[in-house]
């Protein structure tokens, strides 16, 4: 049978690979924590392509893993080991079909980057917000999938808040042509809301209409340095108070962060140092630049004068944001190339954080010794990336032989105080497990009857979400 549809696929002239060497790539996720196989790579150029596979794989019950750029931190976008099925990449459907000025709006395939997404918007004098670390190459389409979050959220929203219409096809080949730009549509369910966050388990989007914005007149980085995580929240309702919908960017990051990108990364600019948190504040406005700079200093004034900061460096130039940006940005990437480490992507109330951490921590240092909390991300939308990183000198397998107990230390204080185990990186195969000890029973309930109501056969991207039964 899995042949059969091979055949069946290249006769239709749709692009196969089915060469283990040439389809590893794609069989391995970004972590290099999950390793899968499958019966082949298939890569449609159009919506009617994509509909043929879904199709096919419908009738001869195959299962699909659909993947844009195979960026996700969840193991969402590769098969689980030992599973039979096929990969669906939509890196090939990438065009940009309409940008509407008017209407503030940008048509795009599943397949476009998201940075692609930004330039085509920049291109027209307008801004595309969406905006992560991995923007070379993750897609749009798995942006809208995994829901995504980064680094503008605070001002603009994530992945979901950014997307007017959707297309795409259902797990037994329908194509659901839902591309409108609409801002006010209350026609029955919503259903691209369904598929956004659906993390590939509900069907293959295909293309989506996303909101632009004007381009803010000046854009100002600051660089800050304070004692604690505490004045951290309390700089964070100062700058939301004085700054307003100006203050676009509110990212924390600890010492240790920036002491993992200095260690990898030689291009990594001198910044204030010695202090145990950092924030990185970004303000955007359509002022002239001399009027939005003396109000954003002012802010930095008030806050030095209640002792909630104990210095700032202020970017002076696009270039100077641009590097102050990049020392944010490359901490994953600084983290992955020091080793294993345990990701907690956590979500918060802003006024429960500050706690959390101080309490936390000290539960880690005290079951782990030695444990090192890498400890950032956006602290204005309550989240963060709160990873632990072995103590130096133990093994990867011996660290993660304790996975489960950090993880539970972590996520029962989380929940103890109503968060979430996952922001905005999604469950994939990382956290299906767990969430079912996490999630109430109700809720769990009826994420099942839509997967059964959707996709009968089961063939959406199994393993992923929520656990088999
Ligand atoms: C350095 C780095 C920084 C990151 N920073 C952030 C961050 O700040 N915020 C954040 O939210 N994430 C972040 N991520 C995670 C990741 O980049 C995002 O989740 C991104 O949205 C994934 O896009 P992708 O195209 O790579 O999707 P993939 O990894 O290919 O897939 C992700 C999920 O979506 C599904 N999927 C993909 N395309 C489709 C489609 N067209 N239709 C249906 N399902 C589909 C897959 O099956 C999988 O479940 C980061 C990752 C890295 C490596």
């Amino acid at each position: 049978m899995p042949s059969t549809l091979v055949t069946h696929l290249a006769a239709l002239h749709i692009p196969v690979i089915t060469s283990a060497l040439d389809m590893q790539p794609f069989l391995i996720d970004w972590r290099k924590r999950y390793q899968g196989n499958a019966l082949a790579v298939v890569q449609p150029r159009t919506l009617e392509q994509v509909r043929q596979v879904v199709q096919a794989c419908h009738a001869r019950n195959v299962a699909i893993v659909p993947q844009g750029g195979n960026t996700g931190l969840v193991g969402g976008s590769v098969p689980v080991a030992g599973d039979t099925s096929i990969v669906l990449s939509l890196r090939k459907l990438s065009a940009v079909r309409a940008l509407d000025q008017q209407n503030l709006t940008i048509t795009v395939e599943a397949g476009c980057t998201l940075s692609q997404v930004q330039d085509a918007a920049a291109g027209a004098g307008l801004l595309f917000p969406l905006s992560l670390a991995s923007e070379g190459s993750c897609t749009i389409g798995g942006n809208l999938s995994s829901n995504a979050g980064g680094v503008q959220v605070l001002r603009y929203g994530n992945a979901r808040e950014l997307c007017l219409g959707i297309e795409a096809v259902m797990p037994d080949g329908t194509a659901l042509h839902a591309l409108r730009g609409l801002r006010k549509d209350n026609t029955g369910y919503a259903l691209k809301d369904l598929l956004i966050g659906a993390e590939g388990t509900l069907g293959v989007i295909t293309a989506a209409v996303m909101k632009l914005f004007p381009r803010p007149r000046t854009q100002i980085v600051a660089f800050v340095a304070l004692e604690s995580v505490e004045a951290a929240v309390s700089l964070l309702g100062l700058a939301q108070k004085r700054l307003d919908s100006s203050l676009t960017g509110f990212e924390l990051i600890a010492q240790i962060c920036l002491d993992l990108v200095s260690k990898h990364f030689k291009e990594a600019s001198p910044l204030p140092a010695g202090s145990a948190y950092y924030v990185l504040l970004e303000c955007s406005d359509s002022q002239e630049e001399a009027v939005a700079r003396e109000r954003f200093q002012q802010v930095l004034e008030e806050a030095m004068e209640l002792e909630l900061i104990q210095n700032a460096a202020v970017s002076a130039s696009v270039a100077q944001n641009k590097a102050m940006w990049r020392q944010r940005e490359l901490i994953s990437e600084a983290q992955a190339a020091e080793g294993t480490n345990i990701k907690h992507d956590i979500s918060l109330p802003v006024s429960a954080i500050a706690g959390f951490v101080r309490a936390n921590s000290a539960r880690l240092e005290q079951a782990f010794p030695g444990m090192r909390l890498v400890n950032f991300g956006h602290l204005g939308d309550g989240n963060l990336h709160y990873n632990v990183s072995p103590p130096l000198g133990m093994s990867d397998s011996d660290f993660l032989a304790h996975q489960a107990s950090i993880n539970k230390i972590v996520y029962d204080d989380v929940v103890a105080l109503s968060g979430s185990i996952s922001a905005e990186h999604g469950l994939g195969q990382l956290k299906c497990q767990e969430i079912e000890h996490y999630k109430s029973a109700a809720e769990l309930g009826v994420m099942r009857q839509i997967k059964n109501a959707l996709d009968p056969k089961g063939i959406m991207n199994p393993g992923k979400v929520l656990t088999p039964r």
